[in-house]
């Protein structure tokens, strides 16, 4: 007799934002606290966020990991927000054994940025579910983030959700905090980059900026772009992938994508 295979755990790459979302009752918070209840519960998350970036590849090893208020200018209370999610030491060990090829290096000290918690914290406010975050090498090329991708893909099927945090347009210079329309070109290479997700166009989207100016005014630096093709990368063939929050504010864009059967 066979056991039926089971269903590996669906990947996440959510638009995040501005960390206001976290402590507001608005459209993004409401979306990311219904997700959690959709999927099935996950054993641990790796999280991948634009707000931890490295020359190399670290993943965060500590038992209890501080929460990061690694932004200023915004109120009190979300200086106040804590996400005191336990980390998950042996876990971190095995990633980093599994991506040995890569040249992992564990970080003892490493707490959880706003990349992260932002988004968790309305998704599982009880902060009881593990979390371990891998930092972002925004030196390497498009196609060592996918590669690294697929070295993860063993994860789903110990049930560990991997959540992927950046936007695919995001250009803080452009932004006007006045004027949420959306921007022609944001708009454009949103929508370029969703059909290449759809269509599992990988060489596409290793190389934003060969889609001209449009590409190098939504990713004028790679940090909040790269998070992205971890969830392109570990779809399997055939797989669904499902977009949600497809909304472009000015020269940020807050498109997510559920990958894999849920
Ligand atoms: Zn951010």
């Amino acid at each position: 007799m066979t056991t039926p295979a089971k269903t590996p755990m669906p990947v996440l790459f959510i638009g995040h934002g501005s960390p206001m979302n976290t402590i507001e009752d608005n459209a993004f918070h409401r979306s990311w606290a219904s997700l959690a209840g959709q999927l099935p519960r996950p054993a641990a998350i790796l999280c991948i966020s634009a707000h931890w970036e490295s020359r190399g590849v670290f993943v965060s090893t500590g038992e209890r990991p501080p929460t990061i208020h690694d932004f200023y200018g915004f109120p009190k209370a979300l200086f106040e927000v804590q996400y005191p999610a336990p980390g998950a030491p042996e876990l971190a060990a095995r990633i980093q054994s599994r991506l040995s090829d890569f040249g992992v290096q564990p970080d003892s000290r490493r707490g959880f940025d706003h990349g992260a918690w932002s988004v968790l914290a309305p998704m599982y406010p009880q902060a009881d579910i593990p979390l371990v975050e891998l930092s972002l090498d925004t030196g390497q090329p498009g196609s060592f983030h996918l590669e690294l991708a697929l070295a993860l893909d063993f994860l789903r099927e110990e049930g560990v959700l991997i959540l992927a945090s950046g936007n695919i347009v995001h250009n803080l210079s452009l932004f006007d905090f006045h004027n949420p329309k959306p921007l022609g070109w944001a708009n454009r290479f949103n929508q370029r980059i969703r059909e290449a997700v759809e269509t599992g166009d990988l060489q596409t989207l290793a190389r934003p900026h060969a889609l001209g100016d449009d590409g190098r005014l939504a990713v004028p630096t790679a940090e909040h772009y790269l998070p992205l093709l971890y969830a392109a990368g570990l779809r399997r063939p055939g797989e669904p992938v499902a977009f949600f929050n497809e909304t472009v504010l000015g020269s940020i864009s807050m498109s997510s994508v559920i990958v894999g059967d849920y």
